[in-house]
């Protein structure tokens, strides 16, 4: 039976037995017209208690939970107290309804790409956190604005309007100008679209990178390659030569070659250490012996033009003695290169605050202020005239950067223009050998 039906019957006998029984009593008292009468009476008096009950229904439906369910009793109360219970199970869905919608936010804010839902004339229904940042848009500021009329970069409202599926579109960020995004839309249904924003800014530097890098190589390559093909055209020409200019071109072009060969060495180099973090081995490197090293091979690329020293008043470093040696030789070598005849450069390894320190220091051209910042990079040079003619390759730098970045060393670059400069390399403590 359905719950209605005991509802009915109970209804039925608590409405209408009192007043058939009142009514049943006066006209056995009184006869019928009282009977009557009183069944009339007693019929009102119920219409007007179930009126009065209806209107404090209506009044605790327009404002539920305000004072608990009123306890009228009877049928009423029975009505009442399902439709409170209703009421409260759909406050327990509707508050899971909100913890959902509350986590999916989340979810959406936490995602690093831009979303935006826009209707079909372009208004912005939502977004989340990361379009914000992307596009300049706010909520709830911008809700129902036309995103065409926040973002007005050129060609993007065109782009919205007819969105090619297999493009993106690129915006620069009107806030951060650094920044670049390539935006995507998707259709959602039937009247709305999804923006996806994603921010491209890094994968576009290393492809910038790449192709600056290819770029350089082929240069640095083509420059030597002209010489050494121009040269060869004039070998195959026999006549026109005496045996002394075939020596000359001869020589010009092994050096050409050698550039090359250096370059080619750099760049093999560079991307052996680029492919590893740590030094190809552990061991521990007797400093005296490196620097003895380094001093008889400095002497012999100065050719008695510079003065040199070394002072050795450190331990044994620990890692890879090859990589070491190559990056200790690029320093020596570039104060070789860029001091003028004459100069002084000192060669030191010693303790500071605990920690190794490399150092190189000449009294050489110098480098403005500018520069310092981008020295390491692949191919910057200062003056690029003065490296070639000195055999740079331009590369020197950023290969002792690696190597000192796989030793978890640091390099700091002071210099004053025509006064010279110092090139220090500080390894952690741990790295150094203790003396016992
Ligand atoms: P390069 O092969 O051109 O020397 P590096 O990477 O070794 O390439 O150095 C990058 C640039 O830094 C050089 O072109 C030069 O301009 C500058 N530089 C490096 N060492 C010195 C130094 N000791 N004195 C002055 N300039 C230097």
């Amino acid at each position: 039976m359905s719950p209605a039906g005991p509802w009915f019957a109970k209804t039925l006998l608590t409405g209408l037995l009192p007043i058939v029984c009142l009514a049943g009593l006066v006209w056995a008292l009184h006869g019928p017209a009282a009977g009557w009468a009183a069944a009339a009476l007693a019929f009102m008096l119920v219409v007007v208690v179930q009126t009065r009950r209806l209107a404090v229904l209506l009044a605790w439906l327009d404002s539920p939970g305000s004072a608990g369910f009123p306890d009228t009793g009877g049928a009423w109360g029975d009505v009442f107290l399902r439709l409170s219970r209703k009421l409260r199970h759909d406050a327990r869905t509707l508050e899971a309804v909100e913890a959902r919608l509350r986590s999916f936010r989340d979810a959406m804010d936490a995602v690093p790409d831009g979303l935006v839902i826009l209707d079909a004339s372009h208004r912005i229904q939502w977004h989340n956190r990361a379009a914000e940042a992307h596009l300049g848009i706010r909520l709830p500021r911008d809700t129902g604005a036309i995103i065409e009329q926040l973002v007005r970069t050129p060609g993007f409202a065109d782009y919205l309007g007819s969105p090619d599926p297999t493009a993106s579109f690129l915006l620069q960020s009107a806030a951060l100008r650094t920044r670049v995004y390539a935006l995507r839309v998707v259709p959602l249904g039937e009247q709305h679209k999804l923006l996806v924003s994603l921010d491209v800014t890094d994968a576009r530097r290393v492809e910038s990178m790449r192709s600056e890098f290819v770029a350089n190589v082929s240069h640095e390559l083509r420059t030597p390659l002209t010489v050494v093909s121009g040269f060869l055209e004039h070998f195959a020409d026999e006549g026109t030569m005496s045996a002394d200019q075939r020596l000359h071109f001869a020589r010009l072009m092994s050096d050409q070659t050698a550039r090359m060969l250096s370059l080619v060495d750099d760049l093999l180099t560079l991307s052996r250490l680029e492919a590893e973090d740590a030094p190809a081995s552990e061991e521990d490197v007797d400093m005296a012996d490196l620097l003895a090293q380094l001093l008889s091979e400095g002497q012999s690329l100065s050719e008695g033009r510079h003065r040199l020293a070394v002072s050795c008043r450190g331990p044994a470093l620990r890692g890879d003695r090859k990589e070491l040696h190559s990056a200790f030789g690029n320093l020596v070598s570039n104060a070789i290169r860029y001091t003028p005849a004459g100069g002084a450069i000192a060669i030191e390894w010693t303790l500071r605050d605990g920690n190794g320190m490399f150092s190189v220091r000449d009294s050489g051209v110098g480098i403005a202020a500018q520069h310092l910042p981008r020295l390491t990079e692949r191919f910057y040079r200062v003056d690029r005239g003065r490296s070639r003619d000195t055999g740079g390759t331009g590369l020197g730098l950023a290969i002792v950067k690696h190597i000192l970045l796989r030793h978890q060393a640091t390099l700091a670059i002071e210099s004053q223009v025509g006064e010279g400069s110092t090139f220090c390399a500080e390894f952690p403590a741990w790295r150094l050998k203790s003396e016992v």
